[in-house]
C-alpha cells in the first residue's frame, strides 16, 4: 500500500458507512476515521427508525450496528481517532489526528450534524441533571416522572412518544401552533393520553438547583408566562452541521452546511460531502446512505482525472 490513500472517509454515520461499503467493493485503498465507539452516528440516539425500507421498526442502535457489521464483512472498519485538522494540498488531502497524519487523494466528509442548543439560562448548568438531548439515552432515568420535550420536528415527536411509554406525564413545548414532524408521527403523538401539547410557547429558563424542577415558558400569542413543573427537559430543536473543521476547506452555506449537490461535489476538487453535513432538502437515513454511495462514485470519477 502506498502512503497516500485513494480515499479518506471521515465519519461513520449512515453516509460514512455507506461510503465505506461502496469504497470496499470498488477496492479503493481507504482510510476511515470516526471518533465514536459505535457506528451509526445520530441514529444511535433514535429509539426507532421506522422509515428505512425493508427494516420497519428497527431500533437506531440495531440499524447502526447492522450497517457497521456490513462494512466489516467487506473488510473495512473505522479507526477510532479524533480528526483535528484537514488541509487541501492540491492532489493530496492531509488529515491530522492526535497521533497520526494521513494523506489521501480524495476525501468524503460525512461528519453529520449535532443537536442544537436552546441557549437559555439553566440549560448548560443543569445538563446531565435533568437536561438531556437524547431521550433514548436518558429516558429510563425518568420512569414514572414528569418530563418536557421542546421542539416540533420529527425528533421531538419521536422523543415524546418514547417518553410517554415511560413517564407519568409528558409536555411538548412548541413555539408555533402546528408541528413540522411527519403526520404519522404527529398522529402517534396525539394518541398518547399522557401527552399535553403546550403550543405557541417559547422556553425562557430551565429551573432547578442540583436537579431540574421546572421550565419557564412564555406564550407568544398571549405573552403569558408560566412555569411547568418537571423532572426533565429533553431538547429537540434541530441540528447543526459538524463543519467546524472544514470552514477553510470547502464553501459552506449560511447555515454552515457544506455546499454540495447529490454527487457530493464540493467547491474543492477531490473533496466530497455526504449525509446531513451537506446542503439538501431531506435529512434522513435513506438520503444519507444514498449520498455515501454517490460520493464514492464521484470520487472514483475524480481519481481517473488525477
Ligand atoms: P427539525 O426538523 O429542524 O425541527 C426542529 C424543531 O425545533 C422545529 O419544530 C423548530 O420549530 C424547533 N426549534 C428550532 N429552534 C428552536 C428554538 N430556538 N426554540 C424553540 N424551538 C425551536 O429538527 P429535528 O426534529 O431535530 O430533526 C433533524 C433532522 O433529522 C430533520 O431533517 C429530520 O427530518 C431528520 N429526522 C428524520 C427522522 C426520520 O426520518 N424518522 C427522525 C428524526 C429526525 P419550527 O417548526 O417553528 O421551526
Amino acid at each position: 500500500m502506498s502512503d497516500v490513500y485513494d480515499l479518506a472517509i471521515l465519519g461513520a454515520g449512515p453516509a460514512g458507512i455507506s461510503a465505506a461499503i461502496y469504497a470496499a467493493r470498488a477496492k479503493l485503498e481507504t482510510i476511515w476515521l470516526e471518533k465514536k465507539f459505535v457506528p451509526g452516528g445520530q441514529i444511535t440516539d433514535t429509539y426507532e427508525v421506522d422509515n428505512y425500507p425493508g427494516l420497519p421498526g428497527m431500533t437506531g442502535m440495531d440499524l447502526g450496528e447492522a450497517m457497521g457489521a456490513h462494512a466489516e464483512k467487506l473488510g473495512i472498519t473505522p479507526k477510532r481517532e479524533n480528526v483535528l485538522s484537514v488541509e487541501d494540498e492540491g492532489d493530496v488531502k492531509v488529515i491530522r489526528t492526535r497521533k497520526h497524519e494521513y494523506k489521501a487523494k480524495t476525501l468524503i466528509l460525512a461528519f453529520g450534524a449535532a443537536h442544537r442548543e436552546l441557549g437559555i439560562p439553566g440549560e448548560k448548568e443543569l445538563s446531565g441533571m435533568g437536561v438531556s438531548y437524547c431521550a433514548t439515552c436518558d429516558g429510563a432515568f425518568f420512569k414514572d416522572r414528569v418530563t418536557v420535550v421542546v421542539g416540533g420536528g420529527n425528533v421531538a415527536a419521536e422523543d415524546a412518544v418514547f417518553l410517554a411509554r415511560l413517564c407519568k406525564k409528558v409536555y411538548v413545548v412548541h413555539r408555533r401552533d402546528e408541528m413540522r414532524a411527519e403526520k404519522i408521527l404527529q398522529e402517534r403523538l396525539f394518541a398518547c393520553e399522557n401527552v399535553e401539547m403546550v403550543w405557541d410557547s417559547v422556553p425562557l429558563e430551565i429551573q432547578g438547583k442540583e436537579q431540574v424542577t421546572g421550565l419557564k415558558v412564555r406564550n407568544v400569542k398571549t405573552e403569558e408566562e408560566r412555569v411547568i413543573s418537571t423532572d426533565g427537559v429533553f431538547i429537540a430543536v434541530g441540528i447543526i452541521p459538524n463543519t467546524g473543521l472544514f470552514k477553510e476547506l470547502v464553501k459552506l452555506d449560511d447555515g454552515g452546511y457544506i455546499m454540495a449537490g447529490e454527487e457530493g461535489i464540493t467547491s474543492t476538487p477531490g473533496v466530497f460531502a455526504a449525509g446531513d453535513i451537506r446542503t439538501k432538502a431531506l435529512r434522513q437515513v435513506v438520503t444519507a446512505v444514498s449520498d455515501g454511495a454517490n460520493a464514492v462514485v464521484a470520487a472514483q470519477h475524480y481519481l481517473l482525472t488525477v
